[in-house]
């Protein structure tokens, strides 16, 4: 698993070599052709990944990213960041990851059903053993991952499934409500900033991104900014975000007439109290991490940062509250999910909150404590812990 620096980790923890060995390659991965038969001549043929990173911890969990480009390795980053994120959030799953190389866009209902139907097909195994189990990420949904319980009538072997098919209330927004908390807490207690104080840049306006704007926005912060794919809108006396939300939920993307357009690049260097890339990979980087004037990147998205940015963002003083750690609440929500598939509990949408925000808290509490004493990064001092966690655990399992 190639993300990690173990020689600059090393000098804050204990990285056997043999751990290192294991660490560097993931445990499992499968590739196979999705093919579908879609009447006539009409063939659909592509290929599909599945990664499990590391399981010492408890069964690969991670979700399902349908895209046309998806590629075998950035499924394996993906599943790499979900051993970390769920080691340093607590909880008793390893990293999986999936990625189906279809646009979602170009499918009907109908044919995105049979492609997830196929997928268990294929996946049988690692499904209803619960060795593996999947949750939305980008390109899909509720309603897909309500169309593989349906096929393995376990409902413990998917999360992120709709509320009334066995999901969980408040895991569409969980992930969105921890970015937003670990924004807040950082704002307070790391620069003494009052959330209703803040401006706020948020890029990407999906799931992730529209409920991190949605609930900062509640707690008043002023969301000047906000993208998705198509372009990015600006309002220096804040977005109306509650109809920004509503819009987009209709079209499909955010209205032209929501703000002063403006580019996406712009957005990532505006002079906001906080940013919080929540699209996708590699946003930040060497060319444009030096124009930052944000004083807080919070990471919604997997990966937005590339290191070369990273070094930079420190050397200017800009704090950076790591993937691995403030965008952890979805996956919280998913093991509070499977818990109550597990268990056949019901649970309130303010039940998943409240786990959500006490495990961000106590990750955002343990990294900052780290990065006090190794005087590192918050990133760093995440991924010490998660390493930390996971070598422990490996040891315990007795696979070195
Ligand atoms: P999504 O598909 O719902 O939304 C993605 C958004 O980003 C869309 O608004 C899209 O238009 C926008 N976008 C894409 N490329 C862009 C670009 N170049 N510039 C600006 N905007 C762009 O996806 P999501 O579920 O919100 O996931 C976003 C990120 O968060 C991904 O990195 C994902 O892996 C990560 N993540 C998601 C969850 C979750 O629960 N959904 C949990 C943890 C991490």
């Amino acid at each position: 698993m190639p993300s990690l620096d173990f020689d600059a980790l090393r000098g804050h923890v204990d990285i056997p070599k043999n751990a290192e060995r294991l660490l560097s390659r993931s445990e499992k991965e499968i590739t196979f052709s999705l093919n579908l038969n879609m009447g006539g001549d009409d063939l659909l043929e592509t290929s599909a990944y599945v990664v499990f990173a590391n399981t010492c911890r408890g069964p690969a969990k991670g979700g399902i990213r349908m895209a046309s480009n998806v590629t075998l390795a950035e499924v394996r980053d993906l599943a790499e960041r979900m051993t970390w994120k769920t080691a340093v959030a607590g909880l008793p799953f390893g990293g999986g990851k999936s990625g189906i190389c279809l646009d979602p866009k170009t499918l009907t209902r109908f044919q995105k059903t049979a492609v997830m139907k196929e997928f268990v097909h294929v996946l049988g195994l690692e499904l209803r053993s619960g060795f593996y189990i999947p949750a939305p990420d980008m390109g899909t949904g509720p309603s897909d991952m309500a169309v593989i319980y349906g096929e393995t009538h376990i409902p413990e072997s998917v999360t992120g499934k709709p509320p009334r098919v066995g999901g969980l209330p408040g895991r569409r927004e969980a992930t969105g409500r921890g970015v937003a908390h670990c924004a807040e807490v950082a704002l307070r207690e790391l620069l003494s900033i009052e959330p209703c104080k803040a401006t706020v840049a948020v890029q990407g306006f999906g799931n992730v991104g529209s409920w991190t704007c949605r609930f900062l926005h509640d707690a008043g912060a002023k969301i000047v900014a906000v993208s998705d794919e198509y372009g990015a809108i600006y309002n220096e006396n804040g977005l109306d975000i509650p109809d920004l939300m509503a819009r987009a939920a209709s079209t499909g993307q955010l209205p032209e007439d929501g703000g002063e357009s403006i580019t996406n690049e712009q957005l990532l260097t505006l002079d906001a109290d906080v940013l919080v890339p929540a699209a996708c990979e590699d946003q930040i980087t060497g060319a444009n991490a030096a124009d930052v004037k944000a004083r807080l990147i919070v990471e919604g998205a997997n990966g937005p940062t590339t290191r070369e940015a990273d070094r930079i963002l420190e050397e200017n003083g800009v704090l950076v509250m790591p993937d691995i750690l403030a965008n952890c609440g979805g996956v919280v929500a998913s093991y509070v999910e499977w818990r109550q598939g597990k268990s056949g509990s019901i649970t309130e949408a303010s039940e998943t909150y409240r786990t959500v925000t006490e495990r961000i808290e106590k990750a955002l509490a343990q990294v900052v404590t780290v990065a006090s004493e190794h005087k590192i990064s918050y990133r760093t001092a995440a991924e010490v812990l998660a390493v930390s966690e996971v070598v422990a655990a490996m040891q315990e399992r007795g696979w070195m």
